[in-house]
């Protein structure tokens, strides 16, 4: 093992840049660059091969939960690797994913009584579209295979996810192969399709919903959605709206599947969002924070109603499975994650966090290129604009969000942007001193990155 440390830097970077195909990565401007290859990790900083520490400014990814190398977790690990790392969940069970279903049910939206777990979010999600397809076939309306999703919602990479949440620029090659489905504008408040303003416009954009639903409801299967847009820009839907799509679903008898992947345990400031909205959905996926950032579990959650219709004929059954489902050390990791956010009293400490937060980021509003500072939870997503006035938006391909985090690494934080939305996940376990100063280094981040945002903003505003 210590071994494998010996490596110089400059053979690491070498190896790196000639093998590792990284994900989300135009690797042509990566082996360009001076990446940052993470040696270790404590509490929410990380440590590259050169030494240097940053703050873990997204959560690794919006997973991580109470910072890295928690002793209560790393200790859950090792005495179940003194069981057994992995066993199979195909037909037979395994001790620590029964005790985590136990636990997810019981701390999930009330009426979610059943767990198929997997290992990512994408994962979760084709699970969720096939239930929800193969729940209607199986009760004899096999042409109820449509899904309705939202505008720039993002549910995964794999081909299922890609289908009810296409994008012209990451799906170009795949889209003209992917089944369709209809999709329904997302309420995107800042540059509202409709030129409303919320919440004077009491919502109308739930009639444009409506309208798609009721022109397809005789072939649609499910509404899926997430609580809080993600990867499509850190959009928090308005309070009441998740709700309506509830009662809108429940009208046309279609099934919900919320995606809580992102927003899930403790996000967004309760452990689910769908908490706020009081509802439940048909089914829910759940990822990322899940094992506190540790290990890949995903499960996918539903109700009786849904399980019952797979118990009819041998055909009926739902046979979907991944080689590490159920993984052991995964639910071990999860379970203790669990039994930290309750012993810390991890929810009930987020709300002066929050506020924190939205108090240092306010003077962002004033920065001559912010046009936009959305915040839900500890989930963050400020928007770079070309031009204020107008909201014109910088190219996608001027990766704008760069500039910052690029300003914002050299401060000594790692945050990674969405084309022009810098984004910001704390772990949530984060101090408030820590979280002072992340946000320090943010804010000095947009004051120098000013300049060059100035010159891609260029004459054209
Ligand atoms: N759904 C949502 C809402 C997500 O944010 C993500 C990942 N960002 C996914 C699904 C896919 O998860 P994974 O990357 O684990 O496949």
């Amino acid at each position: 093992m210590a071994a494998r440390t010996q490596y110089d830097p400059a053979t690491l970077v070498a190896l790196d840049k000639a093998h590792v195909w990284h994900p989300f990565t135009y690797m042509k401007d990566y082996v360009e660059s001076d990446p940052v290859i993470i040696a270790r990790g404590e509490g929410v900083r990380l440590q590259d091969i050169h030494g240097r520490w940053y703050y873990d400014g997204v959560s690794s990814i919006w997973l991580n939960v109470h910072g890295h190398r928690v002793p209560a977790i790393d200790r859950a690990i090792i005495a179940q690797l003194g069981e057994i790392a992995h066993s199979t969940l195909l037909g037979q069970a395994n001790v620590p994913s029964i005790l985590l279903a136990d636990r997810l049910v019981r701390i999930a939206p009330p009426g979610l009584t059943r767990v198929f777990y997997s290992d990512s979010g994408a994962t979760a999600v084709e699970i969720a579209l096939k239930m929800a397809i193969q729940y209607w076939a199986n009760l004899g309306e096999p042409r109820r295979r449509r899904i309705l999703g939202f505008s720039h919602n993002y549910h995964g990479d794999t081909l299922g996810a890609m289908a009810v949440a296409p994008d012209e620029i990451f799906h170009w090659p795949f889209l003209g192969l992917l089944p369709e489905h209809p999709r329904a504008p997302y309420p995107y408040c800042y540059r509202c399709p409709l030129e409303k303003a919320h919440p004077g416009c009491q919502m109308a954009c739930l009639a444009v919903v409506e309208e798609t639903v009721a022109r397809h409801r005789d072939e649609l299967a499910a509404v899926i959605i997430e609580p809080v847009e993600g990867a499509g820009g850190i959009i928090p839907a308005p309070p009441g709206y998740l709700r309506a799509i509830r009662e809108l679903c429940d009208r046309y008898n279609l099934l919900l599947i919320v995606d809580e992947v992102a927003t899930g345990f403790g996000r967004t400031g309760t452990l689910f969002a769908c908490e706020q909205e009081g509802i439940t959905p048909d089914i829910l996926t759940l990822g990322k924070g899940l094992t506190g950032g540790y290990l890949p579990v995903a499960a996918t959650l539903t109700t009786e109603r849904i399980y019952t219709a797979f118990l009819g004929e041998r055909r009926h059954a739902l046979y979907h499975g991944h080689s590490y489902t159920g993984n052991q050390l995964g639910c071990a990791a999860a379970l203790a994650n669990l039994d930290l956010i309750e012993e810390t009293g991890l929810i009930a400490s987020l709300p002066p966090k929050i506020e924190q937060v939205a108090a240092a980021l306010a003077p962002l509003r004033d920065h001559p290129y912010v046009g936009d500072v959305r915040q839900k939870g500890l989930m963050v997503g400020i928007e770079l604009v070309a031009d204020r006035k107008t909201r014109r938006p910088f190219p996608w391909e001027a990766q704008a969000g760069y500039r910052v985090a690029w300003k914002v690494r050299e401060r000594g934080m790692l945050i990674r942007p969405i084309g022009s939305v810098v984004i910001f996940m704390p772990p949530l376990a984060s101090t408030r001193e820590e979280l002072g100063e992340m946000l320090q280094i943010l804010l000095a981040g947009f004051d120098a990155a000013t300049e060059e945002l100035a010159k891609l903003a260029g004459g054209e505003g």
